[in-house]
């Protein structure tokens, strides 16, 4: 069974997508729930086209208003 020795191989060697550290075998491949949810949302993100209620205010303004200016 050599293809299982190179896999036992490969995941040793594995680094967490998000943040590089060694992973933890419980989330593999990411060495932590926090950088599983991360990875996650980008998934989701990336992949379902997921309808967003846009919340009012909830965008910060792009430039000051004048104000403070003397
Ligand atoms: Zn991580």
């Amino acid at each position: 069974m050599q293809i299982e020795k190179m896999i036992a191989k490969k995941d040793r060697t594995i680094s967490c997508p998000i943040c590089q550290k060694s992973v933890a075998k419980t989330f593999r491949p990411f060495c932590s729930k926090r950088c599983a949810d991360v990875d996650l949302s980008r998934w989701l993100n990336g992949h379902y086209a997921i309808p967003v209620t846009e919340e009012d205010g909830g965008i910060p303004t792009p430039f000051a208003d004048g104000e403070g200016d003397k």
